[in-house]
């Protein structure tokens, strides 16, 4: 029974999951009753775009195959000239969070609905978060007009992720469930569904890893990742993606690898001050410590452990943990240079987490 008091506001987003689930596109369109839909999707999934506007006929009226990683605003500026220009009712993102974030940036500007679907485990389809890069400095926020209206989750589309970015993806969406488990606003619904997503990422991402084809694996994989994405739409985050973010900023570091690498480092930084969270990770990964639970995990993933294998020189350490604490998010362990420092030294190192 929950010991303090809560809010608890859903998303109003309508998922539908299952293998085959893209073929209920165009019915969704009805229920959203749009007609002009323009497709979105990166360079690299053009062939995937193709199949949607295929399966979607007349009602497609373009496919802007321009996304990137995380968002330059002249991508964005692209983007939205062409949905005015083409007269778009709806956007539909096909892919990643890259381009799911090029469906929020429109819709920022013009209120469009957004039907996103997913094929990474990156969980901005389910977050009222946009971010937008404006000469090489990224600038988040979070309103309801980009939270897409409609989620299709088809495990299907994510058989030609390939396994070694599917296993940093899963890593990213643990590491959404794992602060969620501290924020200062969980709630006992997102704490059961953060613990959840974590036993569904965990028992998924090595069985896709023995067999990318295994559908089963994917789904399990996929349906972690919504849950992962559903808590980081509605609980703060704290030291690790604070960490993640001003790497990434800092550094230009790839986003999942990143998250990767620091998660069991941030938790074990927080593991005394949080330890209700600290035991439901543990029992989500079976695990006897959540730390070394999520490290070992790492490893049988073949994730990347080491800061200094994405090219992280260690004089770069004491300048990003300055930066981290200019402006922090709340953490359950107090936020010290020296812990934080020791911390990012332990990444670099990829060592275990103590
Ligand atoms: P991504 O969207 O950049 O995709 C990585 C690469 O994988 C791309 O080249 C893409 O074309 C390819 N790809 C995607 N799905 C594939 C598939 N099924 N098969 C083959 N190739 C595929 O990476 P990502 O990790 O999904 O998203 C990262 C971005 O999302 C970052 O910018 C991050 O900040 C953002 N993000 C935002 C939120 C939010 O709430 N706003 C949440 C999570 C991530």
């Amino acid at each position: 029974m929950p010991t303090q008091p809560f809010v608890h506001m859903p998303l109003p987003t309508r998922v539908v999951f299952g293998a085959g689930s893209l073929s209920t596109l165009a019915a969704e369109l009805d229920r959203l009753d749009v007609w002009r839909a323009l497709v979105l999707c990166t360079p690299g999934q053009t062939a995937l775009a193709g199949k949607v506007a295929d399966l979607l006929g007349d009602r497609h009226v373009g496919v802007f195959p321009g996304a990137v990683m995380h968002v330059p605003i002249e991508v964005a500026r692209e983007a939205r000239a062409l949905a005015a220009r083409l007269n778009a009712d709806c956007a539909i993102a096909i892919g990643g969070g890259s381009t799911i974030g090029l469906g929020k940036a429109i819709a920022l500007e013009s209120p469009l609905p957004i039907v996103a679907i997913p094929t990474t485990y990156a969980g901005s389809e389910m977050t009222p978060i946009y971010g937008i890069t404006t000469a090489g400095e990224k600038q988040t926020g979070r309103t309801m007009q980009v939270l897409p209206r409609t989620v299709l989750y088809d495990p299907a589309l994510t058989l030609a992720l390939p396994v070694s970015i599917s296993m940093v993806s899963g890593l990213n969406a643990i590491a959404h469930c794992v602060e969620a488990l501290y924020a200062t606003d969980a709630t006992p619904i997102t704490s059961l569904m953060a613990e959840e997503g974590i036993r569904a990422l965990s028992l998924g991402l090595p069985r896709v890893k023995d067999r990318a084809d295994d559908i089963d694996a994917r789904g399990d994989c996929l349906y972690g990742a919504w849950l992962a994405g559903s808590v980081l739409g509605s609980c703060a985050v704290a030291l690790h993606h604070k960490l993640c973010h001003t790497l990434g900023g800092m550094l230009n570091l790839p986003h999942a690898e990143t998250h990767a690498i620091i998660l069991p480092h941030a938790v074990q930084y927080n593991a005394s001050a949080a330890p209700e969270a600290m035991a439901r990770i543990a029992r989500a990964l079976q695990a006897d410590d959540a730390a070394g639970g999520l490290h070992r995990l790492a490893i049988q993933l073949g994730a990347p452990l080491a800061l200094r294998d994405l090219g992280v020189r260690r004089e770069d350490l004491p300048r990003v943990a300055d930066q981290a604490l200019r402006a922090p998010y709340p953490n359950p362990a107090p936020l010290t240079r020296e812990g934080i420092l020791r911390l990012l030294e332990h990444a670099f190192e990829g060592a275990a987490p103590h």
